[in-house]
């Protein structure tokens, strides 16, 4: 199994503080069978973080945006500072979207209103830009699919939890789905009935990583090749090769975020 192409990593995380380098060295080095990460951008450190991985590493790209965690946090300038992060990673030639934003409902004491107001900045942004977006969703359904309808988003819902209709929804709206560790669960019923909802050329694949790491590696550090363990799932669900799932989901994250590279 090679061209695994993770679309969703955040190896700034605090848990790779003491080894990052050598962890980066490995997942994107020869004879991995990551071919390529994407790194989703949270705030201003973390997107600087992947625009100077995206400058040292070949196979590494990067996203620029506000989590909605941080929503209530932002600065006063954060637009300009977005438009800034923006222009630093054009530059180095592998800005891939805009994420990650969104809404999430989970915790009580988050300013909704300000969530929304800073995600459908963000959208507008986004969409000026002609880039897609990478969804974070969490326990906010309802709101986050009307927003992305209203402002005619394109992009990717990221470890996607939702209902099988929801992800129904999405693709009709041509969004990409994008599927973590969790379908590898023993209890991940409702990820497997949102799965077959997702046509193979809409099906991203993810770690998050730190989190989410499927099994037999739950409650370890998550890494890019732990993908291989979704890629079995999906290849049995889908009556395909573990390889055929690795292509078609790499050329799939390839197409969403604009990367152009020889064959
Ligand atoms: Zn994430």
């Amino acid at each position: 199994m090679n061209n695994i192409f993770d679309s969703h990593c955040h190896y700034d995380d605090h848990w790779f503080d003491h080894d990052r380098q050598a962890v980066l060295d490995r997942v994107l080095g020869e004879g991995s069978c990551v071919s390529y990460v994407n790194h989703a951008a949270t705030d201003t450190a973390s997107a600087l973080f992947g625009i100077e991985c995206a400058k040292k590493y070949k196979n590494f790209y990067t996203s620029v945006g506000f989590h909605p965690e941080f929503a209530n946090v932002l600065p006063p300038d954060w637009e300009q500072k977005l438009e800034e992060l923006y222009l630093a990673a054009k530059a180095t030639g592998k800005l891939t979207a805009i994420g990650e934003i969104g809404l999430d409902y989970h915790y009580e004491g988050y300013d909704r209103e300000k969530e929304i107001e800073v995600f459908e900045k963000q959208l507008v942004f986004a969409k000026c830009k002609d880039l897609p977006v990478i969804v974070h969703c969490r326990d906010a359904t309802a709101d986050t699919m009307e927003l992305l309808k209203k402002h005619g988003s394109r992009g990717v819902i990221h470890c996607f939890s939702g209902s099988g209709e929801t992800a129904k929804e999405a693709v009709d709206m041509g969004f990409y789905i994008g599927f973590t560790g969790v379908l590898a669960f023993k209890n991940a019923k409702k990820a497997l009935k949102a799965l077959e909802q997702v046509p193979m050329d809409r099906l991203l694949l993810e770690t998050d990583c730190p989190y989410m790491a499927p099994p037999p590696y739950r409650g370890q550090r998550c890494e890019s090749p732990m993908i291989a363990e979704v890629v079995k799932v999906v290849a049995q669900q889908k009556g395909l090769t573990t390889q055929q799932v690795c292509d078609m989901t790499c050329d799939n994250a390839k197409r969403l975020y604009g990367i152009h590279t020889p064959e």
